[in-house]
C-alpha cells in the first residue's frame, strides 16, 4: 500500500471523507466529509475566519451559489473560464490536455499556449491516454467551459450558473458593502462557501473536485494610495510580519537551471523587490504563520510566483501557496492582484456605480471643458436624435477639447458622421469647485481552497513511531483543528467509573470542548483509536479518581501520562485546564512539571493490558473506486488555471 492509498483508506474507514453517493456507483469529483472530516474542516474554517476576518477587522458575507448569466458575462467567466480538453479516441475518457503536456515535457505553463500548439505537443511527444494507454496523437484539443449551467425558475428564460468562485458574490454587492464600510478604503470582505467547477478530470481525492469550499478575502484598496507605512489605517502592517520566514520560488528561479528557492523574510522580500505589491507581501506573511499554526509542514511548503503566461490579463502579480502532497506540488491558495477589473466590468454591465467617493482634504477649483448646446438649432436639425447629439458633444468636450478649436466639429451619431457648427455647441472651459472624486477601487485577493488546505493538514500530520515496543501511526493534528480534542475513558464501565467518566465528558462538552466517551476494549486500544484520528489528549477515570479526585491525562505525541486534579465539587476546574491546553495557554510539559508526583508513566500505565493493537491504519475496507481517480497519473502538480479567473 502506498502512503497515499493508506491515507485514503484511513480517511474512508474513520470517516474523514469518502466518495459521495457510492450507493449509486458514486460520481467523480464529489466527496462527503464524514463526522471527523466535517469537524476538522469546520475547525480549519473557524481558524481562517479568526485570522483573516475577525483579527483583521473585515466583514463576512454569505451570498447565493447560483447567480444569473449576466453576472458571469460581466466577470468574463462565460467567455473565458475554459480548460483545454482532449478525449481519448479509444476509451472516451477526457483529460486536461495542458496537464498531459506538462507531465510529458518540462513545460510548466502549457495552459498559456493555444489549443493548436498543445495538440501539436501531444502529437510530437506521442502522449498516451493515462486511462487506457492509447495514443492521443491524432485527437483534437478543444476549450471546455468549467461552469455548471442551470435554469432559474421554470423554463429556460433565465439561465444561471453555479458560481465557479465565491468572489463574484462579493463584487456584485459592492455598492451596499461600500456603504457598510462607510465608504472608507481600504476595506475587506470575506466569504467561506461552496464553489463549483465542472473539472475535466477530477482526481486525487479531495484535491481536484467539482464542488469545493473556498475561503476568499477581497480587499478593496485605493488605486492611488502609495503604501509607504505612513497611514496605519490604510497601509498593511508590514512591521508585524517583517521577520516571518518565507520560502519563495520566484519567476527567475523557475526559469533558471538550478530551480532554487529563495529563503527570505517578508521585510527582505519587499526591500529587494522580490514581492512587488506590499499587500501581497503582508498576506503571504500572515498566511505563512497561519499555515504553520494549523499544522502544515513548512518544510513541504513554498510560495510560487505565477509565470507571465499563467497570469490573468488583469493581474499584475500573483503567488500561489503550494504544499507538497504525495510527492507533487499542489496549489492550496492563490494570492492575486485583480486590479479594478471586476468592479469596472460589473459597473459597465449592470449600469450601477461601483465607485467610492473620496473627498479631497480641501474642496478644489478645477477647470472643465463643457458644452451648452443651442437646442433651437439642434432640435429642428436633428429631431429625435438631438439628445444623442448632445451626449456625443459632451463626451467629445471631455475627451478632446481641442476639437472645438475650428469652425465645425464632426461627431458620430448612430453611425452617421454629422458636422456641427462650433458656434451652436456653447463650448467653454468652466471653473468648478469639486469636493472629491469617484474612484474605482482595486482588489487584492487571497483565495484559499479549504479542501486542499484540509488535504495538506491531513497528510502532513501523519507520524509513525514505536510506543512500548509497538509500532503506531498517529496524526499530529494541531489541537485547534483536531476533530476531537479529548477522549474520555473509564478504566472499566463498572463500579461507578463509567458514570464518573460520562459526567466528566458532558462537563467538558458544556465548556465547548469536543469530548468523545469510549469504554470499549482495552485502554491501549482506545488510545490507539484516538491517536489514529489525531485526538491530542486522552483522559482516564480509574479507581484513584473515585478515591483521590484525580484523573490521568495522556499526551498523544509523547504517549506519556500525568495525574491532574479533578475535584467533583468543582467540575469546572478540569474544563479550564483542558481549555488552556487546547488554546496553547499551557502545555503538557508544563502540566507534568506542575503536577509531578512521580506518576508520569508510559502508555501501558493505566492499562489492563495493551492488547497488541498495532498500527491500525491498514486492513479495513477502503472503498475508493477508480471512478474517483484517486491514483490517477495524468500529470503531477495541481494548479487551477482556467483562464479568465
Ligand atoms: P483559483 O480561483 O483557481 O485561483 O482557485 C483558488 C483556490 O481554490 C485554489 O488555490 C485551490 O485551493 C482551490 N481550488 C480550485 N479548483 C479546485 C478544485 N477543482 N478542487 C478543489 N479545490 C480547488
Amino acid at each position: 500500500m502506498t502512503d497515499r492509498s493508506r491515507l485514503t483508506e484511513l480517511a474512508t474507514r474513520r470517516g474523514f471523507y469518502f466518495p459521495a453517493a457510492e450507493a449509486y456507483g458514486g460520481v467523480a469529483g464529489f466527496y462527503t466529509y464524514g463526522p471527523l472530516g466535517a469537524a476538522l474542516k469546520r475547525n480549519i474554517e473557524d481558524a481562517w475566519r479568526e485570522r483573516f476576518l475577525t483579527r483583521e477587522g473585515h466583514m463576512e458575507v454569505d451570498g447565493p451559489t447560483v447567480m444569473p448569466e449576466p453576472v458571469f458575462e460581466a466577470s468574463g467567466h462565460l467567455d473565458t473560464f475554459d480548460d483545454m480538453m482532449i478525449e481519448c479516441p479509444d476509451c472516451g475518457e477526457s483529460h486536461r490536455a495542458d496537464h498531459l503536456v506538462e507531465a510529458a515535457t518540462d513545460i510548466e505553463d502549457a495552459e498559456a499556449f493555444g489549443t493548436e500548439r498543445v495538440a501539436d505537443l501531444i502529437a510530437d511527444h506521442d502522449v498516451a491516454c493515462p486511462n487506457c494507454g492509447a495514443s492521443l496523437a491524432d485527437a483534437s484539443v478543444s476549450e471546455f467551459n468549467l461552469m455548471f449551467g442551470t435554469n432559474i425558475g421554470p423554463g429556460s428564460a433565465a439561465p444561471g450558473y453555479l458560481r465557479p468562485e465565491t468572489a463574484q458574490a462579493i463584487f456584485v454587492e459592492f455598492p451596499r458593502l461600500a456603504e457598510y464600510a462607510r465608504n472608507q478604503l481600504p476595506f475587506g470582505v470575506g466569504q467561506i462557501g461552496k464553489a463549483y467547477r465542472n473539472e475535466i478530470s477530477p482526481r486525487r481525492g479531495i484535491i481536484r473536485v467539482r464542488e469545493f469550499t473556498q475561503a476568499e478575502l477581497e480587499l478593496f484598496v485605493d488605486p492611488e494610495s502609495e503604501v509607504d507605512g505612513s497611514d496605519p489605517d490604510a497601509d498593511p502592517d508590514l512591521a508585524a510580519v517583517a521577520n516571518v520566514p518565507l520560502t519563495l520560488y520566484p519567476i527567475d528561479e523557475q526559469r533558471a537551471e538550478g530551480n532554487e528557492y529563495v529563503e527570505t523574510t517578508v521585510a527582505q522580500a519587499v526591500s529587494e523587490g522580490l514581492i512587488g505589491e506590499p499587500w501581497i507581501a503582508y498576506y503571504l506573511g500572515i498566511a505563512a504563520e497561519w499555515y504553520e499554526r494549523i499544522g502544515i509542514d513548512m518544510d513541504r511548503f513554498r510560495y510560487r510566483q505565477h509565470l507571465p503566461g499563467e497570469l490573468s490579463h488583469y493581474a499584475s502579480e500573483c503567488w500561489d501557496a503550494e504544499a507538497e502532497l504525495g510527492g507533487n506540488w499542489v496549489e492550496i491558495t492563490g494570492f492575486a492582484t485583480r486590479g479594478s477589473y471586476d468592479l469596472s466590468r460589473h459597473a459597465d454591465f449592470s449600469g450601477e456605480s461601483m465607485t467610492i467617493f473620496e473627498p479631497y482634504d480641501e474642496p478644489q477649483k478645477i477647470e472643465r471643458p463643457a458644452v451648452d448646446p443651442d437646442m433651437s438649432f439642434l432640435g429642428p436639425e436633428f429631431g429625435e436624435r438631438a439628445p444623442a447629439v448632445v451626449e456625443a458633444l459632451e463626451e467629445r468636450a471631455a475627451s478632446d477639447p481641442e476639437a472645438f478649436d475650428g469652425e465645425a466639429i464632426e461627431i458620430d451619431v448612430d453611425g452617421e458622421t454629422c458636422a456641427i457648427p462650433v458656434a451652436v455647441t456653447g463650448f467653454d472651459v468652466i471653473e468648478e469647485t469639486v469636493a472629491g472624486e469617484h474612484v474605482t477601487p482595486e482588489v487584492i485577493e487571497p483565495s484559499f481552497g479549504i479542501d486542499r488546505v484540509f488535504a495538506a493538514v491531513f497528510e502532513h500530520a501523519v507520524r509513525r513511531d514505536v510506543v512500548e515496543g509497538k509500532e503506531r501511526t498517529y496524526l499530529e493534528l494541531a489541537p485547534e483543528v483536531a476533530p476531537t480534542f479529548v477522549g474520555v475513558f473509564p478504566l472499566m464501565d463498572k463500579e461507578g467509573l463509567g458514570e464518573r467518566a460520562r459526567e466528566i465528558a458532558s462537563s467538558l462538552r458544556e465548556r465547548g470542548l469536543t469530548a468523545q466517551y469510549d469504554d470499549s476494549g482495552s485502554i491501549g486500544r482506545r488510545y490507539r483509536r484516538q491517536d489514529e484520528v489525531g485526538t491530542p489528549v486522552c483522559l482516564t477515570v480509574d479507581y484513584e479518581t473515585l478515591e483521590g479526585d484525580t484523573v490521568t491525562l495522556r499526551d498523544r505525541d509523547s504517549a506519556t501520562q500525568i495525574r491532574v486534579p479533578a475535584p467533583p465539587d468543582e467540575p469546572g476546574a478540569l474544563g479550564r485546564l483542558l481549555a488552556d491546553l487546547r488554546a496553547g495557554a499551557t502545555s503538557f510539559d508544563a502540566l507534568a512539571a506542575e503536577y509531578d508526583d512521580g506518576t508520569v508513566v508510559g502508555d501501558g500505565g493505566t492499562d489492563e493490558g495493551t492488547d497488541g493493537d498495532d498500527n491500525t491504519v491498514e486492513g479495513a475496507d477502503g472503498r475508493s473506486g477508480s471512478e474517483h481517480g484517486d491514483e490517477s497519473t495524468d500529470g503531477g502538480n495541481e494548479r487551477d488555471d482556467a483562464s479568465g479567473d
